[in-house]
């Protein structure tokens, strides 16, 4: 991959060799831990921002649908390990409720975390992407966004949103020097997918949906943390604007 380094700082006139910065949100569990361990082995400095507090370094408590808490922990973030060139955002929550038993509050949590939260982390990072004229955001999606899923209208309305945001974002800001895609995960084994497999929400089991997954099995977080990774990297600086599907097949 191209070099995790940067010979900047973002103090004015400032010039030191230094890893960039990456944040992951979500960076607590699943896809995110995934990613943030990923980009660690890559070089990486790795900050992560969750609701959940984990055992990492560069670990911040915050909601990603409260501004205050997001630029609080983006300022915290900057502060120690400088500017954040890399933004992952892979905090979300899913829903499962029949279209019509669903509340307007059922509706707005699951658009406020999946798509508002998106909206919040990358206004507060882009500043240091456009002064340092370098920046990779990539979005986590979800392949229901190619297929539609019953029961989950809130869940994909906000993940569509996600894929349009990264679409025009990538236009806005690919002459700044940054690109903006998205990965599309389906059916990744994490703490999200067993409860709902637990609380039967999933159509069958975990293994009754891998016999119907082309690549016969289950996704893992290393597979969304592997196409992040190539986003990130400088060999994907010509890519922008993208959805990944990474899904075994299951949506073409
Ligand atoms: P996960 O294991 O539940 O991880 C999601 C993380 O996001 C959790 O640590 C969660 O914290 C955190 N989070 C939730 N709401 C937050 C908020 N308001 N502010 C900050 N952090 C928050 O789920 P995952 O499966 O890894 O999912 C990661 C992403 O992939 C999500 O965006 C999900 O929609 C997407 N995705 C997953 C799949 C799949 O098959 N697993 C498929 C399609 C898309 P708490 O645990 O404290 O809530």
């Amino acid at each position: 991959m191209g070099s995790p380094l940067v010979g900047r700082s973002l103090r004015k006139g400032g010039s030191r060799l230094v890893a960039k910065t990456a944040v992951v949100t979500g960076g607590a569990s699943g896809i995110g831990r995934a990613v943030a361990e990923r980009l660690r082995k890559d070089g990486f400095q790795v900050a992560v921002i969750d609701l959940s507090p984990t055992d990492d370094q560069f670990g911040y408590v915050a909601d990603v649908t409260d501004r205050e808490q997001v630029d609080t922990a983006v300022s915290a973030i900057r502060e120690v390990l400088g500017p954040i060139l890399v933004l992952v955002n892979a905090a979300g929550v899913e829903g499962f409720k029949k279209f019509m038993d669903m509340s307007f509050s059922d509706w707005t949590k699951v658009i406020n975390v999946n798509l508002n939260g998106v909206f919040h982390t990358i206004q507060a990072v882009l500043p240091d992407m456009l002064e340092a004229g370098w920046g990779r955001i990539v979005n986590i999606s979800s392949s229901s966004t190619h297929s539609g899923q019953p029961f989950m209208a809130h869940y994909v309305a906000a993940k569509s949103a996600v894929n349009g945001l990264t679409k025009s974002l990538a236009l806005e800001y690919g002459p700044s020097g940054i690109t903006v895609n998205a990965v599309p995960p389906g059916f990744v084994d994490t703490p999200m997918l067993r409860s709902a497999e637990q609380r039967h929400l999933l159509g069958g089991t975990v293994e009754d949906h891998i016999a119907r997954t082309p690549v016969r099995r289950v996704g893992r977080p290393e597979d969304i943390a592997a196409a992040c990774a190539f986003f990130i990297s400088e060999e994907a600086s010509y890519i922008t604007g993208q959805i990944l599907g990474v899904n075994g097949g299951r949506n073409t």
